[in-house]
């Protein structure tokens, strides 16, 4: 698998698509204005109606002179968010989106209302092909990368429909953001930007399945993001029976990789690791898990399994899944069982894309 999203100047996706005009740093912007015969701070103009008032259509920009609208309309692709579906948790308020994208295809995102402020879990891909066996977004395979902007609006269009602020970001939707890495760096900076919606780098996470070389990338871009590990198994050998992508990469040079990015100054590493009833919540993991993890600044998350109907896989009872957490935390280990949101509605990453993707196929 390589690991490239696909560079150039914002538009990255498909190739028969446009440029779209939302990936655009400010001075690709300024590269494109010029282009378009106009002067450069019109390209600081059109940041500020994208990026801080958040304008969906051309229209809303009151001082953009006609004339480039009409350049731009023709050079590059801007198109305003579709929501497709929105489901509200009347347990926590939890709200799920699907996004239409312009071509057609949907994402999901998810906001998360929190004290501390709000979290969106961003995709990064339609679809994705990294295989895991639990997971419900990865059923359908990869379609392709999402761009940066893509990205961004999911975040703005979830502000705009909430009426809040987004405080936090998780890449942890559909996808895998090393496999998309160009464009998920280009979000990071632009989302953290002061120009943009200047969220901390420390509340962004980004998750990832382990692809070491876009582990040892990211150390490199200097930023301050934290990063996650999908674990979800203490061996390579069970490793391997769930993620595909274990195959490639063994556990020992995965926690090498992360060990580098730790020692650069980052912060505590966080391991995900959903917990499936007979599979990889015995004792016998948990103390595996805790020799694996000795010696690191580690937080496990553990994710009772969320059913998905296809995997057949199933959550641990609740004492099961407390048991294996004592056991972690007799070893000093920080542990927090995830905080089970929007249950009740179709829970699962990837669920909703799929479910409305199949209705499409079959209009
Ligand atoms: N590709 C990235 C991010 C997307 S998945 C990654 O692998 O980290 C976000 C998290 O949800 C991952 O830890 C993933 O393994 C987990 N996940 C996927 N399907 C799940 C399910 N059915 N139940 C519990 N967790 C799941």
């Amino acid at each position: 698998m390589t690991e490239t999203g696909g560079a150039g100047s914002g538009g990255e996706a498909a190739k028969d698509r446009l440029p779209d005009l939302r990936s655009f740093t400010k001075p690709e912007l300024e590269d494109l204005v010029r282009e378009l015969g106009e002067p450069a701070y019109r390209a600081g103009q059109l940041y500020e109606w994208i990026h801080r008032k958040r304008a969906y259509t051309y229209d809303e920009m009151t001082n953009v002179p006609r004339r480039l609208k009409e350049r731009l309309a023709a050079a590059v692709s801007f198109d305003p968010p579709v929501i497709r579906e929105r489901q509200v948790s009347a347990a926590d308020g939890t709200r799920k989106y699907l996004f239409r994208l312009g071509d057609g295809n949907y994402v999901e995102s998810v906001f998360m209302p929190y004290h501390h402020g709000n979290s969106v879990c961003v995709s990064t891909q339609v679809g994705c092909r990294m295989g895991c066996s639990f997971c419900a977004s990865t059923l359908l395979g990869l379609t392709r990368n999402l761009t940066a902007g893509e990205m961004l609006l999911q975040v703005y269009a979830i502000e705009r429909d909430t009426g809040s602020r987004v405080s936090n970001i998780v890449m942890m939707g559909t996808g895998e953001p090393l496999d998309n890495y160009d464009s998920s760096v280009r979000f990071i900076r632009m989302i953290s930007g002061p120009d943009g919606l200047n969220i901390s780098e420390r509340n962004i996470t980004l998750s990832t399945c382990g692809l070491v070389p876009g582990i040892r990338r990211l150390k490199d871009e200097h930023l301050m993001i934290n990063l996650a590990l999908s674990l979800h198994a203490p061996t390579d050998s069970l490793r391997r029976t769930l993620m595909p992508v274990a195959r490639k990469y063994a556990l020992a040079e995965i926690m090498d990789a992360l060990r580098d990015y730790y020692s650069a100054g980052r912060r505590r590493l966080t391991f995900e690791y959903s917990l499936i009833r007979g599979v990889n919540d015995g004792a016998e993991e948990a103390e595996e898990l805790a020799s694996l993890l000795r010696g690191y600044n580690a937080l496990v998350n553990l994710i009772p399994v969320n059913p998905v109907t296809e995997t057949g896989f199933r959550e641990p009872t609740s004492a099961g899944a407390s048991a294996f957490k004592k056991k972690l935390e007799n070893h000093g280990i920080h542990v927090t069982i995830r905080r089970e949101m929007g249950r009740d509605i179709d829970g699962a990453c990837g669920q909703l894309r799929k479910r409305c993707t199949e209705m499409d196929s079959r209009l």
